[in-house]
């Protein structure tokens, strides 16, 4: 008799603790914090919260979007931005405004010279460049280099194919310069130093970093550009599994894309420590 009573409370205890196990996982997998209370103030939160996730659509990982018209995205204040107009998430600006102020009670000073950039504006930086426009970088003419595959090889240097972009999904951030040199000494270096130090506790991540062990190919190194790692990571996860390179179309040279594995190649590309 009492060990059925026994093997009941077993079962019953095993139950329990499935059902806990699996909440407690499901609620890690999509990023949720442990604070559902009930109570509204706490839905609000949830709803707020720096780990909210949007519903992800290919139109978003493609950059067809508009910042202006889309209520997950809040416009960045001109104090702490190089232009007006910028965009981004709501969720990376709340974590980019609490880093700036961490950062301005250490005396750096962070200012985003990019931020959320749809698929148009991606095209006219691809296509300027493509076509001549706009000399690269060392006064290389893109136009000059008459294999398509070579001149889009040396675009995606620095500059991502439209459809590619991390700029499109509103979570990455371009901060102070867009040179590495200025990065390297002087004021530059300690605002370096100050984010190699602290922008991961709050969640900011830098996807290009130096080649070496950890990141073999891709784009060079960009010390100015910054990622929101809990939103950016499940858009990079979402993009691998929905976008194809019959995708990546719209602008002049996107033929090559294919063949230079841009998807493989460039847009997972990043630093381990951005995934
Ligand atoms: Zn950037």
């Amino acid at each position: 008799m009492w060990h059925r009573a026994f093997l009941i409370a077993l079962v019953v205890l095993l139950a329990v603790l499935m059902i806990f196990s699996r909440g407690y996982r499901a609620a890690r997998r999509i990023h949720l914090p442990a604070c559902d209370t009930g109570q509204k103030e706490d839905k609000d939160m949830m709803k707020g919260d720096a780990f909210y996730l949007p519903d992800i659509t290919k139109d978003m990982l493609l950059g067809h979007i508009d910042p202006a018209k889309d209520d997950g995205f809040t416009l960045i204040d001109r104090s702490h931005a190089s232009r007006p107009g910028m965009y981004l998430r709501t969720r990376a600006y709340d974590a980019f405004m609490a880093m700036r102020n961490a950062a301005l009670d250490d005396g750096i000073s962070l200012v985003i010279l990019s931020a959320a950039r749809p698929f148009n504006h991606q095209r006219r930086i691809w296509e300027n460049k493509w076509n001549g426009l706009q000399v690269l970088h060392g006064d290389i003419l893109a136009t000059d280099i008459p294999d398509p595959l070579d001149r889009a090889r040396e675009i995606l240097r620095f500059s991502a194919m439209p459809g590619t972009s991390r700029h499109h999904w509103g979570t990455d951030i371009d901060l102070n310069s867009l040179q590495n040199e200025y990065f390297e000494s002087g004021e530059g270096q300690k605002v370096y130093q100050w984010l190699q130090e602290y922008a991961a506790v709050f969640g900011f991540c830098q996807p290009y970093t130096a080649f070496g062990k950890q990141r073999e190919e891709g784009y060079e190194e960009e010390k100015w550009h910054w990622s929101y790692r809990p939103l950016a990571s499940e858009f990079l996860r979402t993009y691998e599994d929905m976008v194809s390179y019959d995708d990546i179309v719209g602008f002049d040279g996107y033929e090559t894309a294919k063949k230079l594995r841009v998807i493989e190649t460039y847009v997972s590309g990043i630093d381990p420590d951005c995934l």
